[in-house]
């Protein structure tokens, strides 16, 4: 059954991206029929926090993105815990699982990312996760509180997904192994120095770190359960437990046949328009334009799929509006070590200059190339990074002041009075919550 009634403006994902979009199109003061299609059965939450729920039973309540009210306030139609299973792009419909066909006008893609899971033996056995949804959270816990015993896990992966689940299992009690492929953990988001201090720091929480070695295979208890992993060298690590963390891909499976451009995500133009006439895309899906490398790349974080999404809603509202581009940006705190890192992390050769300084378990490194930043890694004191990364955001030129940036003493007052002047000291955190005007003269840019 096709439903008559056009929506007008219809949303598949309910996370970051989504309701950047539809707050922007209602901010845009469209009065459009707005839906919002979520697999997921909740009300958007972070999904950063499902760490969180793991480790300390944080509710959902507690995780929320946007007030309980959120969707009646700004009359927005939800249809949660129903999948979007092909989408017509003729004729403008989108199919849902239940068999119900919504017609839309404007179609925005925020559908995310998935867990990339190997096809090894052993897949399937009861005790095998991924990490990605609340739901997952919940299903570890239970698998937690049913066991009783101290629970042995290995987490295949070693990436920021990896990490967050080592972190929450061991504050649960487990015992953890984290088995990473390449030489290092976290190695596309930090580089070698601060993934060694991260290493340290997970040691430090007892963590058992194998590197350079994959899972060929888990293996059974001989009823469903799990009993180990065995590692491409034979080792064989015991375990009851196996969290599948090796990656995230962008979530393709409808528009896979649709001819629209994809590259390794959903290409979009600084509008988030697609290639398809009226069709938006932004987030974890979506190619969007890296202003460090200045050209379109995966960014899979939360503020960049928020800030895409509000550029997207705009624009599907009819106010024309531009993606000023975001970066990889990463804050983590594991076990009480901050790091921040953004951009590039490490220069792909020596025609980037390197600055670095290091004392008392504090690491600052910036990557400089003609005047500008291209890439930080703090680690230990993180407090100046964000100046550091809205003079790279900014394209400040820094070729007077670069030593400076490293420095223990480096603040506002160290840069030249006009730079200083332009509200540099906002940090990375912050980025999410900077929104653009209501009432657009003529092209509103987003993430100034
Ligand atoms: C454990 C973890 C920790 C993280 N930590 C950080 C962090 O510290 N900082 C940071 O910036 N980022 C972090 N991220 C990444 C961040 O969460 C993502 O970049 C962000 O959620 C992307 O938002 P999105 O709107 O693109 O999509 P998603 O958040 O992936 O949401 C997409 C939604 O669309 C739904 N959907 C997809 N397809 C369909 C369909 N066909 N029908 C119906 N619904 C569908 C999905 O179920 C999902 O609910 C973390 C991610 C994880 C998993």
């Amino acid at each position: 059954m096709v439903e008559t009634k056009k929506t007008k403006y219809l949303i598949i994902g309910n996370s970051a991206g989504g309701i950047g979009a539809a707050e922007a199109i209602r901010e845009a003061g469209k009065a459009g029929i707005v839906t919002i299609i979520s697999d997921e059965p909740y009300p958007a939450y972070s999904r950063p926090l499902i760490s969180e729920h793991l480790a300390e039973g944080r509710p959902l309540e507690r995780m929320l993105f946007r007030p309980p009210d959120f969707y009646e306030k700004n009359n927005i139609r939800t249809r949660f815990g129903e999948k979007a299973v092909q989408v017509n792009f003729n004729q403008r419909t989108v199919r849902l699982g239940s068999g119900r066909t919504l017609a839309w006008q404007k179609l925005l893609l925020a559908s995310g990312g998935s867990p990339i899971v190997p096809r090894i033996e052993g897949i399937g056995l009861k005790g095998v996760f991924t990490f990605t949804r609340l739901d997952d959270a919940k299903a570890i816990a239970r698998f937690l509180n049913q066991y009783g015993r101290r629970v042995r896990a290995v987490v295949i992966g070693g990436g920021l997904i990896g990490v967050s689940a080592t972190e929450a299992l061991v504050k649960r009690g487990a015992e953890v192994t984290i088995v990473e492929m390449k030489e290092r953990i976290l190695n596309t988001i930090l580089d070698e120095e601060a993934s060694a201090l991260e290493e340290k720091v997970l040691a430090g929480a007892g963590v058992d770190i194998i590197t350079g070695h994959t899972a060929d295979r888990i293996d059974s208890d001989g009823s469903y359960g799990v009993s180990g992993v065995s590692l491409d060298d034979g080792r064989r690590m015991p375990c009851e437990m196996v969290i599948v963390a090796i990656g995230v891909q962008p979530r393709l499976e409808l528009v896979s046949d649709s001819g629209i451009k994809i590259n390794r995500g959903i290409v979009v133009d600084r509008r988030m328009a697609t290639s398809i006439p009226d069709v938006y895309a932004c987030g974890d899906v979506a190619e969007a334009y890296d202003f460090v490398y200045g050209e379109n790349r995966l960014t899979p974080v939360w503020p960049n799929a928020y800030l895409g999404g509000r550029t997207a809603g705009l624009n599907m509202a009819g106010t024309k509006a531009e993606y000023r581009g975001g970066t990889a940006m990463n804050s983590l705190s594991y076990f009480g070590l901050n790091i921040v890192s953004a951009g590039m992390v490490t220069p792909p050769d020596d025609s980037y200059e390197v600055l670095s300084q290091r004392h008392n378990g504090i690491y600052r490194k910036v990557i400089v190339k003609d005047g500008q930043i291209l890439g930080l890694v703090f680690a230990g004191d993180i407090e100046k990074s964000g100046i550091i990364y809205n003079l790279m955001k900014d394209r400040v030129n820094v070729e007077g002041f670069k030593k400076a940036l490293v420095t223990d003493d480096f603040g506002l007052a160290s840069l030249p009075e006009e730079i200083w002047q332009a509200r540099l000291a906002i940090p990375p955190s912050e980025v999410t919550s900077i929104v653009a005007p209501v009432e657009q003269p003529e092209k509103v840019v987003i993430g100034e």
